[in-house]
């Protein structure tokens, strides 16, 4: 085990931990014995949210999984893998594709933990796609008193246990559903107008659509493409094929992603934007994003193009993804299916967060859900109402943490305690 005061950070470096110790147990029975010997505990995943959800606050314990041993065990009969809580999503899409199995979907970078990413709602893109989250069956956990928990898709618990905000216990281990390997081919198009754009149809070209804008002008600079090779391909009328290779940031090199001009490739190495040995994204930024209801999806982005200029200001990229309805009582997509506005700002937190509201204000009337990961100042007394099943969430914490261990001031404040 290793313990450390030094100062830890985000991956964007714009969160310190205030934890006052933080921790890497190396075995499961250290791992219990520090949870249950503590007052307040959270687990840092990769550290790749932008705000305090992760933070145990002064008093408390912070937790890094990365020194466990990093389990993959694929079931190749029953097509599903059991993956440990430090493994992140690179490592697990290549022990699950040398079997020949494959993940549902992807987020835009594999560099980010499983535990870490479906804790939080993340997603990729896809009109059929829940989010990461779906694809989990079986969640395991230690919880207050070090004991063991596992939940499984049939226990009553299962829908708050896994998009948890790490409220719940530290998450050893989960179990995901797999599917036969696939191969995909990327496709970018340039200059899609938002002018009288058809976005279901658009959305619904292929198997995972990102459309990217600056907002300079109203329109899409980049639509990505992401077609799966065992579907019917539908054509994409809307825009020109790009002629080079493209990053979604402007200015930033396209060797950063994954490859484009319909090569045909695995799964993993189409579905993310990001190839796993590179910086994704910037690498210097802030990140915001809002899942709405998808019919309201032009709407929103009429809502959106009313005010672009103060975006574009402090803006490096604007993704606008599809999200399939879920069931995680925490989810952004729960129960309805969504419309994802993501935004890649400047790494300017003072300049960013006016933008920021900006946008929650012009977005307001579509009820969008932040994600929980992501910069946003919508006040939680707002967001308690946009989640429908919060009470039984609440109700769950206090069942498997009855002393608020686990909590911190990101989840009080969301709970309303
Ligand atoms: C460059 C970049 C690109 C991104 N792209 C996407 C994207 O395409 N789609 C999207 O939806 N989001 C995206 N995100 C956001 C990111 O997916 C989320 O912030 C996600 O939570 C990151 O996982 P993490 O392990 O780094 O989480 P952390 O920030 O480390 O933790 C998140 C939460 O999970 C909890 N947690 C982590 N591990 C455990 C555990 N084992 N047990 C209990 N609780 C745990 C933490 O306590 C915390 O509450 C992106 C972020 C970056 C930096």
């Amino acid at each position: 085990m290793t313990q450390s005061t030094r100062a830890v950070t985000n991956w964007a470096r714009n969160i310190t931990y205030t934890a006052a110790e933080f921790h890497r147990p190396d075995t499961l029975d250290a791992l219990r014995t520090l949870v249950a010997g503590s007052a307040k505990v959270r687990v840092l995943g990769s550290g790749h949210s932008f705000n305090r959800i992760a933070d145990p606050g002064g008093e408390g314990v912070l937790l890094s999984l990365a020194g466990l041993p990093p389990e993959t065990d694929v079931d190749t009969a029953a097509r599903t893998v059991r993956v440990a809580g430090g493994v992140r999503y690179a490592e697990l899409a290549r022990a699950v594709h040398a079997r020949g199995l494959a993940l549902p979907n992807m987020a835009s970078l594999p560099h980010i933990s499983v535990a870490g990413s479906v804790a939080t709602g993340t997603h990729g893109s896809g009109v059929a796609n829940g989010p990461l989250a779906a694809a989990v069956r079986e969640v395991e956990l230690v919880t207050s008193d070090g004991t063991p928990v596992t939940i499984a898709r049939e226990d009553a618990r299962f829908d708050g246990a896994v998009t948890s905000l790490g409220a719940l216990g530290v998450v050893t281990a989960l179990t995901l559903d797999l599917e036969p390997s696939y191969e995909v081919e990327q496709h970018v198009f340039t200059e899609l107008p938002l002018a009288g754009l058809d976005y279901a149809a658009v959305a619904s070209s292929a198997y995972s659509v990102s459309l990217f804008t600056d907002w300079r002008e109203p329109g899409f600079r980049q639509v990505w493409v992401k077609r799966r090779t065992d579907r019917a391909t539908v054509e994409f009328p809307w825009a020109a094929p790009a002629t080079e290779a493209l990053h979604p940031v402007p200015g930033m090199p396209a060797v950063h992603c994954t490859e484009q001009f319909g090569v045909p490739g695995p799964w993993h190495e189409r579905l993310p934007h990001f190839r796993a040995e590179f910086t994704p994204s910037s690498g210097a930024e802030l990140q915001s994003e809002y899942l709405l209801p998808r019919a309201s999806a032009v709407d929103a982005l009429h809502a959106l193009d009313a005010i672009r200029s103060a975006v574009a200001g402090v803006l490096l990229t604007c993704e606008v993804r599809t999200v399939a309805a879920d069931r995680q009582w925490l989810s952004p997509a729960h129960a309805r299916d969504s419309v994802a506005l993501h935004f890649t700002w400047v790494e300017d937190t003072a300049a960013v967060l006016p933008v920021v509201r900006r946008v929650e204000e012009a977005l307001d009337a579509f009820e969008p859900r932040p994600h929980w990961g992501k910069v946003f100042c919508v006040p939680a007394a707002v967001l308690r109402r946009r989640y429908a099943r919060l009470a039984d969430f609440r109700a769950l914490t206090e069942a498997l943490d009855p002393a608020g261990k686990f909590s911190n001031a990101f989840v009080r404040d969301v709970l309303g305690d």
